[in-house]
Formats: structure tokens, C-alpha cells, sequence
């Protein structure tokens, strides 16, 4: 039975995106690794054609579409290999939080831009010595007057130097308990006080523009507070189910990907006069991969359906975000193992994948971290 029900609409959408990427971008992708940064061309020509925050809806420029076109847009992503046009963390992970927290007038302003392409959007949450424990994050936000004044600094921000805006988390020190004392405000690029770093050199998501920001007496708007003082802890965990089912998704197709290209290279490969898949070694390991992730597009696809429907899924995709990205570096590793020496050359498609797959388990809260939210929710 097929739990997504897509419609006529849905395969149109599907088909128009995928010829944009074929032509638009993958002739690019080689070009955003070497350079760890994806073009803002690439993000406006995606936002031209619809593709990017497909949910927000006609009032503030975008088309209201369903959730499904956002599973779209990262299952097609996903096929194309590459990590660098974060369009489903800025759709579907930061604008979220605008349209759910922000004032009218900050959704006015700022929504039709982040759909149109003309503004990236990224999250800043973590810090140098506060990383699965934001409580303790040490950049400040301090009311004078109807300004805000921002000091301290964030890393590992994905899309950190395409950001036009950023949604920041920052303290307020005169608040005691550390979990009350945090908001979210929006900050533009190029106010006096924001600076950004050089994209990091890492392991995997090279042509994502990873960065540290620095914020030294950053003059932001009150009015660019997202909710009320002190809602920003309670805003973060509102959304990080959706957060994490993007993750397990993204995991998924990666898994998907990997072994789809290792069963083609099984068939092709021959040893001693006879294919690679012809081995029953291989197809032993093969099918117990397959099986495994067909188990898992049910759980996650069951997800998307509940999380549609508006349901409190928050431990099933912390379960999901800690099994699926695990499963997706089990699979890499292993379809590397089966494709032997073939697979460790840049030129072959596994290795980037390999790399990409990598750091699923720690980024969106840690796989441990994922492990004691369900340890709590099962009351132990
Ligand atoms: C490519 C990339 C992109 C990122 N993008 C963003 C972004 O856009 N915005 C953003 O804000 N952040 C981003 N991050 C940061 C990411 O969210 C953090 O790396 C993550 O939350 C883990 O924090 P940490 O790396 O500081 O690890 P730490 O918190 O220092 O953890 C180190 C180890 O200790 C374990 N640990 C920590 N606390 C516990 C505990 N209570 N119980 C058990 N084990 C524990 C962890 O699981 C881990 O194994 C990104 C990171 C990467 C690598």
C-alpha cells in the first residue's frame, strides 16, 4: 500500500524539478565542493521556478503547498548527490520558524523573499562550547530601548556565508534560568556588528558554506524577536521534529542512492568470468541492506503521514533520525567494502557519499543526544 498519496500535481512537480537539476545543477556540483559554497544563482534559480519553501503559503508569496512537495524536493536532491544547495534546511528547517513565530510584519517582509530565492536563510544555534547543550550558549541578546544588542558568536552554520538572514539564539544574562533566558531574533546580513567567517574545509557537505558568524555590539531591531521573550528554548523544540524527519529522510535517500549504485556496479563488475552480483556473499549482503531500508521507507514515509496530520511524533523521529543516519553510514561503509578499490577513487560516486553520509549522527542533535530524548519519553 502506498502511504504517500501523490497526486497528478505532485509527479508534474516532481518531473519539472528533476529536469531543473539535471540542467541547472549538477553541471555545477564539482565546482560548489572545490569552492565549499553554493552559487546564490543556483538559490534564485531554484526559487524562479517554485522550488524552494513550497508550503508557505499565497499570502506571503509562496504557493501553499502541501508537505509532500517538501519530501520532493529532498528526495530529488538527495538523487543528485549533492549536499551543497541546502534548500530543505532553509524550506523547511529555518523558515518555519518565521512563519510559525514571526510578527505579520516580520512574515511580510521577510517570507516572499526566502521563497523567491533572494534571501538564504540559515539557523545559528550552536556554539564553540555549546553544542548539544545549548542551554549553556554564551551569546547574548540584551533589550535597550526597542533595540536588541547581540554579542558573542555561533559555528558550524550551515549556510553560514550565503545567509541573508539569519534566526539566532542568543540569552538574555539577566535572566537566571538558562532555559528561560534564550529568544530567537531575526538578524540581517550587513548590520554593523555581524561578521562572517571563510566556509570550513570538512569532511562530507563540501559544497555546503559552513561558517562561524560573530556578532560584537550587533544593533538588531526589537521587533525582529520571533514569539515572546524567553519562548526561544520552547520555539526550538516545536520544531525540531520536523527537523529531524527532514535528517531521517535525507538519510534514507542517501542509503537508497548508495546501494542503487552498488547493485549497478555489482552487475557490471566481474570476477573470475562471472558478475560481482552473482555471488551469493554479495547478494546475501545486498538483500539485507534492501531489506533494511525498505523497512525503514515505511517508518519514515508512516512519519510523514502523522507529522502531516498534525500529530506529537517527537520520539518516533528522534528514533528515526538516530536509526536511519545510522543505517546510511552501515551501508556506506559497507557497499564500500563490496565495491572494493573501485569505490575509493574520487571518481566514483560512492566516495563523496561516503563522506556526505558521514555526519547525519552528529548534526541536528547527536545520535546519543536522540537516545536520551527516547530514553525520557519511555519514562526510564
Ligand atoms: C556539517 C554541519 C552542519 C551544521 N549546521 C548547523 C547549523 O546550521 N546550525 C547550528 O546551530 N548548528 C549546526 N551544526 C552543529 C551541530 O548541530 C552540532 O555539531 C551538534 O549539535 C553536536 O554538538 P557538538 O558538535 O558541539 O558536540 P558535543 O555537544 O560537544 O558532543 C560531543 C560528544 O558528546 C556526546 N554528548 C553530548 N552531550 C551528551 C549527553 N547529554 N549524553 C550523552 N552524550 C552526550 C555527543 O553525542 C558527542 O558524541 C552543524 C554541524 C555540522 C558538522
Amino acid at each position: 500500500m502506498e502511504l504517500l498519496k501523490f497526486t497528478d500535481k505532485h509527479h508534474l512537480f516532481r518531473e519539472r524539478l528533476k529536469k531543473f537539476l539535471k540542467i541547472r545543477v549538477v553541471p555545477e556540483i564539482d565546482r560548489c565542493e572545490a569552492a565549499h559554497i553554493t552559487p546564490k544563482s543556483m538559490w534564485k534559480a531554484m526559487g524562479k521556478e517554485g522550488f524552494l519553501c513550497p508550503g508557505v503559503p499565497q499570502a506571503y508569496g509562496g504557493q501553499g503547498l502541501d508537505f509532500l512537495y517538501s519530501f520532493i524536493v529532498w528526495e530529488e536532491l538527495a538523487r543528485i548527490n549533492f549536499t551543497g544547495l541546502a534548500a530543505p534546511l532553509h524550506s523547511d528547517i529555518v523558515v518555519p520558524y518565521i512563519q510559525t513565530f514571526g510578527s505579520e510584519t516580520l512574515k511580510l517582509k521577510y517570507l516572499p523573499k526566502c521563497v523567491s530565492g533572494d534571501m538564504i536563510t540559515a539557523v545559528a544555534m550552536t556554539e564553540p562550547g555549546a553544542g548539544s547543550d545549548l542551554a549553556s550558549m554564551e551569546t547574548t541578546g540584551v533589550k535597550e530601548g526597542q533595540d536588541i544588542i547581540i554579542n558573542g558568536s555561533k559555528t558550524f552554520i550551515s549556510n553560514g556565508v550565503n545567509c541573508d538572514i539569519v534566526v539566532l539564539a542568543a540569552r538574555d544574562p539577566r535572566t537566571e534560568d538558562r532555559h528561560q533566558a534564550i529568544s530567537l531574533y531575526i538578524v540581517e546580513a550587513g548590520t554593523p556588528g555581524f561578521t562572517k567567517g571563510e566556509p570550513f574545509e570538512k569532511m562530507g557537505w563540501a559544497g555546503q558554506d559552513t561558517a562561524e558568524l560573530f556578532f560584537s555590539d550587533c544593533k538588531i531591531p526589537a521587533a525582529n524577536r520571533l514569539g515572546k521573550p524567553g519562548d526561544g528554548f520552547l520555539m526550538l523544540m516545536q520544531k525540531l521534529q520536523q527537523e529531524r524527519l527532514v535528517c531521517a529522510a535525507g538519510a534514507l535517500f542517501e542509503a537508497e542512492n548508495i546501494l542503487d549504485l552498488t547493485i549497478d556496479h555489482c552487475k557490471t563488475k566481474k570476477i573470475a568470468g562471472k558478475p560481482l552480483s552473482k555471488f551469493q556473499s554479495t547478494q546475501f549482503a545486498l538483500v539485507e541492506m534492501a531489506s533494511e531500508i525498505r523497512i525503514l521507507r515505511t517508518f519514515v514515509e508512516t512519519m510523514v503521514v502523522d507529522h502531516m496530520a498534525g500529530k506529537q511524533i517527537i520520539k518516533e523521529t528522534s528514533m528515526a533520525k538516530y536509526w536511519v543516519t545510522d543505517m546510511s553510514k552501515r551501508v556506506a561503509s559497507r557497499c564500500l567494502d563490496i565495491m572494493g578499490s573501485d569505490g575509493v577513487l574520487e571518481s566514483s560516486p560512492l566516495a563523496r557519499r561516503f563522506r556526505d553520509t558521514r555526519v547525519t549522527s552528529i548534526f541536528a542533535g547527536t545520535n546519543e543526544i536522540m537516545k536520551g530524548i527516547i530514553a525520557k519519553s519511555m519514562g526510564l
